[in-house]
């Protein structure tokens, strides 16, 4: 891509930039464009199939130089990658707002959206690539790590050891897989048909072994699995082919999902096509790729469906292969559920979800601070103190360090405001940018994976994403994203997303409060206004205000 080259943030307390709030944003933003973070970051790619941080390297370019100069009191406006205009407005307001890849209804589909991404005038943002708070696959490690507990407590007495897991895809995202399923004390094996993809995971620690081929993966599982020894086992292939083999093969296994990124069929791999020939192929003949692809998933799906008969548990991770295999046809597609509904739900209602924070100092020492300032604020959460300890002892950082945990409403501004107040006193090195996925509670629509299923049927309401992008704003944040497509691709989901920065001065330290209250917030009035319980009783618990339920 022209102008591509290597990009790493700035570490250290030297600001390139007139105040923290421009310096955290331009900073996230070359960190998600950092080698060790992004996937593929000299076509400006962070993760997810080609969620992008830069709509092209000219707006890259523009955006830095725009952020080194932008005012206290001023916002830069970026449409999909592209900072299109700076306004005056205010301190309390985000130094950056951000919408990516919106299309009205009716044209919200990827052959539009690629017509138009042809002609240089929108880019894919996925979730937190083009909002700029991706961290690794750290980011992901934790949720994944939570839904694997969850699929223990409900079929498997509370620990995965002695079971075999089965999936696909060990991309940014995916390649959480392997560590999670060990942590948890199980045996995994992982599909994938890009060897460097493997590697990749192996090199950082995600993934213990390669196998040599099927077999010797299966070897491999069932003697660890015995053994109930934890292990993480990648082999090179085309998962459409694989999983039907193994389920022919009668391989026993307990659990079976997928992530490969089969929310875009131009980057699933399909059946008989040689890896190194995908690229090239998918950008020559994109809708016959695209019928070959969705294809290949339906025969995917179908092995899935296959094993879940054979009473295996069985969920999509979120990637919308079971709409695809739909859409060429299979029937039984939405055989399985989605992990929303069987496993996070519960944690959503209750205003609970994905937390983060990155040290912009760049120094892993201000993250092991905060690891033992969330110890001593949540003493009684037995669970963040296991995650906290493994965290700390497994996750190598990718660019700046950082740290994720899920805390729910009445903690997320607890944690904020401790960190802010570390940074005032000096005990971190500088300050904090803290985020969030867009996958939270009251901060997406997504019938195919967050509001899947939702108890009131309200699963395409989009409105909820809007208003929690709003709030922000209006709360303090310091930028603020709405995203289409993120996840489950286009046309599929409606999200937003917030950063906030902790740099030690009192006006940070009120955003921090309103923001980290009003966010998670949303989750609890979404979840109320659909009718759960559990929401209510967090709102009746800790006063969150709901008209409807006043008077
Ligand atoms: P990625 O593009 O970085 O990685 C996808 C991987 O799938 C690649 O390594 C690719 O080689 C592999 N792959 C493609 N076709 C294959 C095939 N036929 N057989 C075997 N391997 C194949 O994507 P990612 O960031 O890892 O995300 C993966 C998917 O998970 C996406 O659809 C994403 O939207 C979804 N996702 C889910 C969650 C969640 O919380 N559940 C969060 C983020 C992303």
């Amino acid at each position: 891509m022209p102008g591509a080259r290597p990009v790493r943030a700035p570490r250290g307390t030297k600001l390139n930039t007139l105040g923290w709030q421009q310096e955290a944003a331009l900073r996230m933003l070359q960190n998600n464009l950092d080698p060790e973070v992004a996937e593929h970051p000299d076509q400006l790619v962070v993760y997810g199939g080609t969620g992008k941080a830069a709509r092209d390297w000219r707006s890259y370019d523009a955006m830095v130089r725009t952020l080194q100069t932008l005012k206290q009191d001023e916002t830069m406006l970026v449409q999909s990658g592209r900072p299109v205009g700076v306004m005056q407005t205010h301190e309390w307001a985000p130094r950056v707002l951000i919408a990516n890849s919106n299309l009205v209804g009716d044209w919200a589909n990827w052959e539009e959206f690629r017509r138009l991404e042809a002609l240089g005038l929108t880019m894919y943002g996925q979730m937190t690539a083009g909002s700029w708070i991706y961290i690794g696959t750290q980011g992901i490690l934790q949720g994944t790590y939570e839904t694997f507990a969850a699929v223990a407590a409900k079929r498997f007495g509370g620990t995965l050891a002695g079971t075999i897991t089965l999936t696909a895809g060990l991309g940014g995202m995916g390649g959480a897989q392997p560590l999670a399923v060990t942590m948890n004390d199980g045996v995994a094996i992982c599909i994938d048909c890009d060897p460097r993809a493997i590697e990749r995971r192996i090199e950082h620690r995600y993934l213990d072994v390669r196998a040599d081929s099927l077999d010797h993966a299966l070897q491999l599982a069932t003697e660890a699995r015995d053994a109930r020894r934890p292990l993480s086992i990648g082999v090179l292939g085309n998962a459409a082919e694989l999983l039907p083999r193994l389920l022919a093969m009668g391989a026993p296994i307990d659990i079976v999902t997928d992530q490969t990124s089969a929310h875009d069929p131009l980057a699933y791999l399909p059946l008989g096509v040689p890896f190194d020939e995908m690229a090239s192929y998918a950008a020559e003949k994109p809708a016959d790729f695209t019928l070959r692809a969705r294809e290949s998933m339906a025969r995917h799906v179908e092995a899935m469906v296959g094993f879940m008969d054979a009473g295996a548990e069985v969920f999509d991770y979120g990637n919308s292969i079971r709409g695809e295999a739909q859409l060429a046809g299979y029937d039984r597609a939405f055989a399985f559920p989605g992990f929303v509904p069987a496993y996070i739900r519960p944690l959503f209602t209750e205003g609970k979800g994905p937390f983060r924070w990155a040290a912009l100092s760049g120094d892993p020492a201000d993250i092991a601070k905060t690891d033992r300032a969330m110890l001593d604020l949540f003493p009684e959460n037995e669970s963040l103190r296991r995650w906290i300890n493994l965290a700390g002892e497994r996750v190598q950082f990718q660019g700046l360090p950082a740290r994720i945990c899920w805390l729910g409403y009445g903690e997320r501004d607890r944690a904020g405001e401790r960190f802010n107040d570390m940074v005032a006193s000096g005990e971190l090195a500088a300050p904090l940018a803290i985020g969030r996925d867009h996958l939270d509670c009251g901060s997406v629509a997504s019938p195919y994976r967050e509001t899947e299923a939702m108890l009131d049927g309200s699963d395409a309401i989009a409105d909820w994403p809007l208003l929690n992008a709003m709030v922000n704003v209006a709360s303090g944040a310091s930028w603020v994203s709405i995203h289409h497509g993120g996840g489950v691709g286009m046309g599929r989901s409606i999200h937003a997303g917030q950063v906030t920065v902790a740099d030690g001065t009192a006006l940070a330290g009120e955003k921090v409060r309103r923001v980290l209250t009003n966010d998670p917030g949303m989750g609890v009035i979404r979840h109320v206004d659909a009718g759960y319980d559990s929401a209510e009783a967090v709102a009746e618990a800790r006063g969150v205000r709901i008209p409807m339920q006043e008077g």
